[in-house]
């Protein structure tokens, strides 16, 4: 009697709860994850902003559903522990990626505040404590640039222009250095009802470094019922729609558009001619080799190349001004041996 009662114990203990964040992508089902399915079948319980439970609305029948608005993100993430706590799977949706502005953030700051750590499996196998579980999704950036052409095959960075959390003044900062630095920029939360200046001043800032006939798409509510797109260009962005269902992406100086489509090269014509070859291959140019690094403008090959201005007598604050990078990295540069030049 004794040992069957606490058989029924051991199998009426509740089983660990479990967190799973994850990202359902653009909006489309289609562009959904297989995991990103599982894990909302999985669920017990669904908690999202009202938008997102929509969208997945065929997935989540007879489930607990939580719906909150967009500015409960701490709200959405004590409900999650409460029920994880009481051993339930919950799933917590966000748009795109739930680690992008999403809710990935908020939900661990809250879980290691109140003493939360990553579990470790007992002898079974079994997760010992409430598991976390982040499945990845298409972010807006993917998924807008996947809709214009191929914008983002150099290198890009997404700045958010919500000031709800962030000062001004660290945005505009990294707006002024991602467009020094040439970086093609998707821009997230661009526009709302109340925040109609910031994609002016973002608009402003962009065009003290490329020129006003930078590509620039607008992507409202891709793979979604209203998805609309709009190839425009820096100095006419601020006079076309946006709103907080789109995303800006933003050129670098050599992006183009042709046909409708917004493209950034990856930089083969540094290396390659521009027709082929007599076998139909793509020729390297004199002095380049497919898979080295560039012979004259790689790393060894600057290296070599700055040595040789500071020996002819080129100072430091001058190569400095010349490369726009700072003196103490160009005096760094100068000590290091460069790789021969056959290895490269
Ligand atoms: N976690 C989300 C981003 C949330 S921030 C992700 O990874 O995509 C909200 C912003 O994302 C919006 O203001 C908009 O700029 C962008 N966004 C989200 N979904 C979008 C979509 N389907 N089409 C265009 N932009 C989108």
């Amino acid at each position: 009697m004794q040992i069957s009662q606490k058989i029924t114990e051991i199998k009426m203990a509740p089983a660990p709860g479990k967190i799973t964040l994850i990202g359902i992508g653009p909006g489309s089902v289609e562009h959904m994850t297989k995991r990103a399915t599982e894990a909302i079948l999985e669920a017990d319980t669904i908690i999202g902003y009202n938008t997102y439970i929509k969208l997945i609305a065929d997935l989540i029948e007879g489930k607990e559903i939580i719906r909150k608005s967009m500015t409960e993100e701490l709200d959405r993430a004590a409900e999650a522990l409460k029920h994880a706590q009481q051993g339930k799977k919950v799933a917590l949706v966000s748009s795109g990626d739930a680690g992008v502005y999403g809710m990935a953030g908020p939900t661990f700051e809250m879980l290691l505040q109140v003493g939360w750590k990553p579990p470790k499996p007992n002898e079974d196998g079994a997760p010992h404590g409430i598991e976390v579980e982040i499945v990845p999704g298409a972010s807006a950036i993917n998924a807008c640039a996947a809709l214009v052409g191929a914008p983002l095959t150099h290198d890009f960075c997404a700045i958010s222009l919500s000031d709800l959390l962030t000062p001004w003044v660290n945005i505009a900062r990294r707006l002024e250095a991602a467009a020094s630095a040439d970086f093609v920029l998707a821009l997230y939360n661009p526009k709302s009802g109340r925040r109609t200046q910031h994609i002016l001043e973002a608009q402003a800032l962009l065009l003290r470094h490329r020129s006003p006939d930078t590509p620039v798409a607008i992507v409202k509510s891709a793979y979604r019922r209203r998805q609309d797109i709009q190839l425009t260009t820096l100095a006419n962005m601020a006079e076309c729609q946006i709103g907080m269902l789109s995303t800006v992406i933003i050129g670098n100086s050599n992006t183009f558009v042709q046909h409708g489509l917004m493209i950034t090269p990856r930089g083969y014509s540094n290396k390659y001619h521009k027709t082929e070859g007599s076998e139909g291959k793509k020729t390297a140019l004199s002095g380049e080799k497919a898979g080295r690094s560039l012979s004259r403008s790689g790393l060894s090959g600057w290296l070599r190349i700055i040595q040789e201005e500071h020996t002819s007598g080129v100072s430091t604050a001058k190569l400095a001004q010349l490369y726009k990078l700072p003196e103490d990295y160009i005096k760094r540069s100068l000590l290091i041996t460069p790789e021969p030049s056959s290895k490269q």
